[in-house]
């Protein structure tokens, strides 16, 4: 795998929660741990290229969480801290560990969060508008001046709350990500090639549509392609896997400088290698510990496996 810095790739700048997450699964459980969308994705794309943050949390964020995004190299100009709670979620895995459950959701401090990118960060060429508040989405995306390539992502709490909102983001992107219940739901659509096609259609010249341990499909007009899950015999939690998928995706692109179909393709075959690695330990554990080696060697077992000869 090639992760050299490309002629024309820059850093990347994520917009999305940062979130104090409990979570329980068949194998362990965790209060109060680091989570939210942008920490994956900041964190996983933090191994292929420079990482912006953009959120806020509260006066009760623990500052160890602070120091974890960066351990990492984030760059944390834009993480604000204001009166009040920190985002929380919460949620619960059944042995089927592609159905995620919430038991609760609180905003806090996301409710009148109105972000304001510091100038640096206003000349950003990749964005990922993770998954929050649509409206937040949208702000952040007003105030970047002409990025070379936008991805979003989003969940059933906003595509049920502000479905209009979400449409408009996904208009507004160039690759739109989502898992397979997110898109049928958006679409009002069984099939799920149809669903991609029809989100396709609404604006985004590239989709992407997770399917947690099964892969990843990826629809463009003139491409399709299928990835599959890495297979792994272990998973303890899969809280996070769709953020680091994004955040190694979009990371990867933003370090190659290309965004052809088979740079996407590559792509997309980065964010599979994270996801596999967030899904082995709870909140952020098994990415902090991660080293480049690993990932490269993941992203060859890949390569490996999914090869086949014509007839
Ligand atoms: P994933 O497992 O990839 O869908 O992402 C789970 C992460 O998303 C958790 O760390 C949560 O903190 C965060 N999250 C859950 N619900 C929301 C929401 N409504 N808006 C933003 N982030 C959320």
């Amino acid at each position: 795998m090639s992760v050299k810095p490309g002629p024309m790739g820059g850093p990347l700048l994520t917009v999305g929660s940062v979130a104090l997450d409990s979570v329980r699964t068949p194998f362990g459980e965790v209060e109060e741990e680091l989570g939210g969308a942008a920490s994956y994705a900041s964190v996983a794309a933090s191994f292929f290229t420079a990482a912006r943050l953009v959120a806020v949390v509260g006066e009760d964020f623990p500052e160890r969480h602070v120091a974890k995004l960066g351990e990492r190299g984030v760059d944390l100009r834009g993480l604000r801290r204001e009166a009040g709670k920190t985002f929380r979620w919460g949620g619960y895995y059944e042995y089927d560990l592609n159905q995620a459950h919430t038991t609760f959701t609180e905003l806090n401090v996301f409710e009148s969060f109105r972000p304001e990118l510091p100038e640096s960060y206003r000349q950003t060429p990749y964005v990922f508008l993770a998954n929050i508040e649509p409206r937040l989405q949208l702000s952040v995306l007003d105030q970047v001046r002409r990025p070379k390539l936008v991805a979003c992502d989003t969940m059933n709490y906003w595509i049920e709350r502000a479905p209009d909102r979400v449409r408009e983001v996904l208009a507004r992107s160039d690759i739109a990500l989502m898992n397979d219940a997110e898109a049928r739901q958006l679409c009002g659509q069984s099939n799920l090639l149809a669903a991609a096609r029809e989100i396709l259609n609404s604006g985004p010249g590239v989709v992407v549509i997770k399917k947690g341990e099964h892969g990843a499909i990826m629809l463009s007009q003139d491409s399709y392609f299928a990835a599959p899950g890495y297979p792994l015999e272990e998973v303890r939690d899969p809280t996070g896997a769709g953020d680091t998928f994004a955040g190694g995706l979009m990371g990867y692109l933003a370090r190659c400088g290309e965004t052809d179909d088979a740079a996407l393709r590559r792509a997309i075959i980065c964010g599979t290698v994270m996801a596999s690695f967030a899904v082995e330990d709870f909140s952020l554990g098994r990415l902090l510990r991660l080293t480049h080696e690993e990932i490269a060697e993941r992203y060859h077992e890949i390569v490996t496996m999914t090869r086949f000869e014509s007839l």
